[in-house]
């Protein structure tokens, strides 16, 4: 545990499922009636004593967290919840929009994987692969379910989850940025059952409006807290201005499906489709799709239906 800023304490938290980031970062804020603590970590033992040892070592009790708020509810920030909750008496808050993905995600999850079913066939995954695609989900079935001196502002940021928040502190220039801006990837813009519509569409506008904010600390979800709030949107927006243009040159005029768009594109540094696990090759249909949807709102392509698969065709 770091004090990064006086009053703000930063508990990087393992992750152990490979493939992804492997920490995330929870904040414990100090104020008048207890410790916010913003993001809970995965539901593991380990994440657990880690999260335990570095209280303990700093003489604050899971029963002085008086609050707790939940960026969006991947299991990565939303995992240990309820076992902190239980321990602390405190109290949760999150976007209502992320409190509606709780049953379906974490109690009732047939449906969901249905949806999902379709979705991919309809965007033109092959029925082998689909079942591959679909089945990649990563083990999420085990979990069920301003304080002090700090005035935080919660920010809506929908797009990487339709509930995202963010909260900025003005007067001291601090944002707690999620997923939602990280310093050095950049955070998956899906379209998927539960969604919003355009998702990547209302990632960018909330991006671009936070370009506005006065932020000189900026403590992320994953990684290192940076400084270069703007550089930072700036890099971002061109990279997903980039995919658009990479996506527009694969489809070549052609009307082509969502899946094999995605089949094409170089994802990352230098993985082709061919290099990706089963997870990845469905978030990258998913994020295929989040492009092609947008340009679609934005009317640069058009989106038709034939033999009961979903084409795009540029305008
Ligand atoms: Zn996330
Ligand atoms: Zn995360």
């Amino acid at each position: 545990m770091t004090e990064v800023t006086p009053g703000i304490y930063w508990i990087k938290l393992p992750i152990d499922v490979v493939g992804g980031p492997a920490h995330v970062n929870a904040y414990l804020i100090r104020g008048d009636i207890g410790y916010l603590l913003v993001d809970c970590g995965w539901n593991t033992d380990s994440s657990f004593s880690t999260m335990h040892n570095s209280l303990v070592k700093n003489g604050v009790g899971f029963e002085e967290i008086s609050q707790i708020l939940v960026t969006h509810v991947h299991p990565d920030h939303y995992g240990m919840a309820g076992r902190i909750k239980k321990l602390s008496g405190a109290t949760i808050a999150m976007h209502p929009i992320e409190k509606d993905f709780i049953e379906p995600r974490y109690v009732h999850m047939e449906e969901l994987l249905h949806q999902t079913d379709r979705m991919l066939v309809d965007n033109g995954v092959p029925h082998d692969e689909m079942v591959k695609l679909r089945d990649a989900t990563v083990g999420l079935e085990q979990y069920t379910v301003p304080t002090g001196e700090f005035t935080f502002r919660v920010i809506w940021t929908p797009g990487h989850s339709s509930g995202h928040l963010c909260l900025y502190e003005p007067e001291k220039k601090i944002l707690l940025s999620g997923d939602h801006i990280l310093p050095r990837i950049t955070p998956n813009i899906s379209v998927h059952p539960q969604s919003i519509e355009n998702p990547l569409g209302h990632y960018i506008k909330s991006l671009q409006e936070m370009r506005q904010l006065d932020a000189e600390l900026i403590l992320p979800g994953h990684d290192q807290p940076f400084t270069g709030l703007t550089s930072r949107i700036d890099e971002i927006l061109q990279h997903h201005e980039q995919r658009n243009r990479n996506i527009l040159a694969t489809m070549g005029g052609q009307a082509r499906t969502t899946y094999q768009i995605a089949r094409e594109i170089t994802w990352g540094v230098k993985s082709r489709w061919h290099d990706l696990p089963d997870f990845h090759r469905r978030m990258a249909t998913f994020e295929t799709l989040a492009h092609l949807e947008m340009m679609a709102a934005e009317g640069k392509l058009d989106r038709f239906p034939q033999n009961g698969i979903i084409y795009y065709r540029q305008n």
